[in-house]
């Protein structure tokens, strides 16, 4: 009996605070409440970004990243939710030493993110039908072990890397280099997941090169089509410039799918 009284006691003590043993709890968890100029001030100079005066944060989808003559970086609230990927580009971006083709690239990746998160707003919903299966992981590294292959090797490095999907109701399409519909700037690579299970890697290697000519159009600010440029880089990297093969193997239905 002495010993719950005691017990009790000392339970009743630490609900009042009093002499209590243990630290006071703090009153939220720290971190969270970081405001969010903090917070990209300390991830961006962790991440190497050095000369800044001061961080704003605004609110501004115009101006997502600007520097001005004072060294203030203004960049969009958002980008605190960014992945350091993304804020290695913000880095790369203001830094003086970046050549130009790399600054270029840079600055896609950084208003690709906008694209994919705008800033308050919901993330974007797939349809049921499209969404990823766990078999794609395996396909989606390979694809994106040759993009960075390639990027290197043909391109210098300079293409942003995009997230690589498999889509499954790409059914007349082999793959394409998704586009921004308000601003333009590709988010996203897509290869048709029947493609990728039916035909030879060979073959879903080429759509993906392809794909990669359409984004280094962009990134040179060339349009995104299918014209003399498109023709000539392709034909540099060894793929059919005017891809297109049949989706089914039965003879009778004769339907070809292009690449995008
Ligand atoms: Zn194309």
């Amino acid at each position: 009996m002495r010993s719950w009284a005691r017990f009790w006691d000392a339970l009743a003590e630490r609900r009042a605070g009093a002499r209590s043993p243990w630290p006071a709890e703090p009153a939220a968890p720290i971190g969270i409440l970081l405001p969010e100029e903090e917070q990209l001030r300390r991830r961006l100079a962790a991440l190497g970004l050095g000369g800044i005066v001061a961080v704003r944060v605004t609110d501004n989808r115009a101006v997502m990243v600007s520097l001005s003559k004072e060294r203030v970086l203004r960049i969009h609230r958002g980008y605190a939710r960014a992945s350091d990927r993304v804020l290695r580009a913000v880095v790369r971006f203001l830094s003086r030493s970046t050549p130009p083709t790399l600054r270029r690239a840079a600055r896609h990746e950084i208003l690709s993110f906008g694209a994919e998160a705008p800033a308050g707003g919901p993330a974007p919903r797939r349809r049921a039908s499209d969404r990823p299966r766990p078999g794609d992981l395996v396909h989606t590294e390979r694809l994106a072990a040759l993009f960075r292959e390639a990027n290197a090797a043909h391109f210098g490095g300079a293409l942003p890397e995009l997230p690589i999907r498999l889509s499954g109701r790409m059914k007349s399409r082999l793959g394409q280099l998704c586009l921004e519909p308000r601003t333009g700037v590709p988010f996203e690579i897509t290869v048709s997941r029947r493609h990728v299970e039916r035909h030879a890697w060979g073959e879903v290697a080429d759509t993906l090169l392809h794909e990669m000519v359409h984004l280094w159009q962009h990134v040179h600010g060339h349009p995104v089509d299918h014209g003399r440029a498109f023709r000539a880089k392709a034909r540099e990297l060894g793929v059919t410039p005017a891809a297109r093969r049949a989706v089914r193997r039965d003879a009778s239905r004769r339907g070809t799918a292009p690449r995008d």
